[in-house]
Parts: structure tokens; sequence; C-alpha cells
């Protein structure tokens, strides 16, 4: 229960931003004219840092969806904008995928953090399973839980 009331604000309120589109990346803070040393992606270290590249269109990330228990062919999918893909998400996910794709959107900025301030190194499908654990554990903490009521 301790652990569980340490790790759910952070992810609540990460959802929150994700699904409104509002993530602090690079890209979203060099627009508030914050200084940074550059805008490149963390993950494949070749192009701007949006939120639509970091979560869905990098070639590394692609990776991850795609070792995800969801197999999500994310770079197939057609959407310009963030909160486009996330709301096509919303459609076809059932509720218990939904709850996955949140965790694992949230491992995404977890490592990405990582390698931003501790330079390591992403492995999608380390990654993959890391976030499918944190997906486990949050369901064996709350019979209630649910990543998605988070967004209410
Ligand atoms: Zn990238």
């Amino acid at each position: 229960m301790f652990c569980r009331a340490r790790i759910q604000p952070k992810v609540k309120s990460f959802i929150w931003r994700f699904a409104r589109g509002i993530v602090p990346t690079k890209e979203a803070l060099a627009r508030r004219h914050v200084q940074l040393p550059n805008q490149v992606c963390a993950f494949c270290e070749g192009e701007l840092e949006t939120d639509l590249h970091l979560f869905k269109n990098c070639n590394v990330v692609a990776c991850f969806w795609l070792y995800s228990t969801l197999g999500l062919k994310a770079r197939n999918h057609q959407s310009s904008s963030l909160s486009g893909w996330i709301l096509d998400m919303m459609e076809v996910l059932r509720a218990q995928q939904l709850d996955i794709f949140f965790m694992a959107a949230w491992t995404i900025w977890v490592e990405r953090n990582n390698a931003v301030w501790n330079g390591s190194d992403f492995v999608p499908v380390h990654a993959a399973s890391w976030s499918m654990n944190l997906h486990e554990y949050q369901m064996q903490s709350s019979d209630q839980f649910s990543v998605t009521q988070s967004i209410d």
C-alpha cells in the first residue's frame, strides 16, 4: 500500500498530461523559451522531441510498442497529433488494454527521463516487460484501480 501511494499520484499526473497532449517534451519547453542544450529525441538522437515523436513515431519507441503485449504498430497509425492518436486508441482498445497502453506511455516517459538525466540506454524489450510488471503490480494493489480513471 505504501508503494502504491508513492507511485500512483506521479503516474496519475503524467497520464493527465499525456491525455491532454501537454507533456513537457523538449519541443514544448523550447516553445516556452526554456533554454535547453538540444531539442533532439533522447532515444534516437535524430529527430525533434515532439510528443508525437517521443510516444509514437520514434523508431526506438515503435519497437517498444511492438514488444508490448498490445503488439501495436504505432508508426502505421495515421495521426497528426498525439491527442488524436490517444483518442483513436481509446476507441479501439478495451478497458484493460487501455490501462496497459497508459502504463506503457508512463514507462516511455520514465525511460526518457532516465535517458535525458542519467544518459541510460533505452532497451525496448526490457522496458516492455518492466511496463507489464508495473501494470500487474498496480492491478494486484487494488481491485478498484483503473488507470483510465485518472483521466476524468
Ligand atoms: Zn526518437
